[in-house]
């Protein structure tokens, strides 16, 4: 279905950006990869779907640095057809005790990066008649919970940029869109996992329960492999008119 078109998923050398980067690559895109760690092994993991594949290491914290990455994917592919703003970053404390270089981080990555990423990817998209914007936003983009001050602001914030994205675009093939996970086991959760187990003197299994009951109706993590299946369907010619949505995919957790 992707066959031709050019995907680059920001924060992708792990969890849900991996996930969602490997969905776009068994339709057939290729894939610029984005993140820290390790590298060779997400690399090698899509390119065993048949994808080409490059990678940037951008700091999307940087706004720099972002150009330099779509620069390099436009010099590499020609063109990014499909934009997916995943990287993120957590940082838990109540207001009063929250850093300022925290908030300063977590809206720098989490929300100004797309910003960055999008303006630059846009006019290619427009010139093109066809692109697809996926912001990995949360279930924190459309509800709050304590202790995620700058994680609530700067994904209600995405939100905001998606809609605004949709209308801007909204008489051509251009679409945004937003993705609203509940909870993923991934790496960032899994901090908080560990967080909570030693907090309340739990075993990972216990702590992971409790994390779930407390917010996740169907008591279960949304997958990545899940999550690439809805932004499989965000590029499909099905979705054409699905624009500005912020689409959950959270147990029921915004439900309730
Ligand atoms: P993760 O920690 O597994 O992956 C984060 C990715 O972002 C990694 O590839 C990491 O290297 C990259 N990254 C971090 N800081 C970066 C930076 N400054 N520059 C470039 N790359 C950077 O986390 P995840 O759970 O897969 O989160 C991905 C996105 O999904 C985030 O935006 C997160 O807020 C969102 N999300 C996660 C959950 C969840 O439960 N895990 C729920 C809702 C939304």
């Amino acid at each position: 279905m992707l066959k031709g078109k050019t995907a680059l998923v920001t924060g992708s050398t792990s969890g849900i950006g991996l996930g969602i980067a490997k969905a776009l690559a068994a339709q057939g895109a290729n894939i610029v990869l984005n993140g820290f760690g390790d590298v060779d092994t997400p690399k090698a993991e899509v390119s065993a779907l048949g994808a080409k594949v490059a990678y940037h290491g951008a700091d999307m914290s940087q706004p720099q640095q972002i150009e330099d990455m779509m620069r390099y994917a436009e010099k590499e592919f020609g063109r990014v057809d499909i934009l997916v703003n995943n990287a993120g970053i957590q940082h838990v404390a109540r207001v009063e005790n929250f850093s300022p270089e925290r908030w300063d981080a977590v809206i720098a990555i989490n929300l100004s990066s797309a910003f960055h990423a999008s303006r630059l990817a846009l006019p290619a998209m427009q010139a093109a008649g066809w692109g697809r914007i996926i912001n990995v936003a949360s279930v924190h983009g459309l509800v709050a919970s304590a202790e995620k001050a700058a994680y609530v602001a700067a994904k209600h914030g995405i939100v905001g940029l998606t809609k605004v994205i949709a209308l801007e675009n909204a008489t051509s093939g251009v679409t945004c869109n937003a993705i609203c996970p509940g909870w993923v086991l991934t790496p960032l959760v899994q901090k908080q996992v560990d967080a909570k187990a030693v907090a309340m003197g739990l075993s990972n299994e216990e702590a992971k329960k409790q994390l779930l009951q407390e917010k996740e109706p169907s008591m279960q993590f949304t997958t990545p492999e899940e999550l690439g299946a809805l932004a499989v369907f965000f590029c499909s010619s099905a979705a054409n008119n699905v624009r500005g949505a912020a689409w959950n995919m959270d147990g029921g957790w915004a439900a309730q």
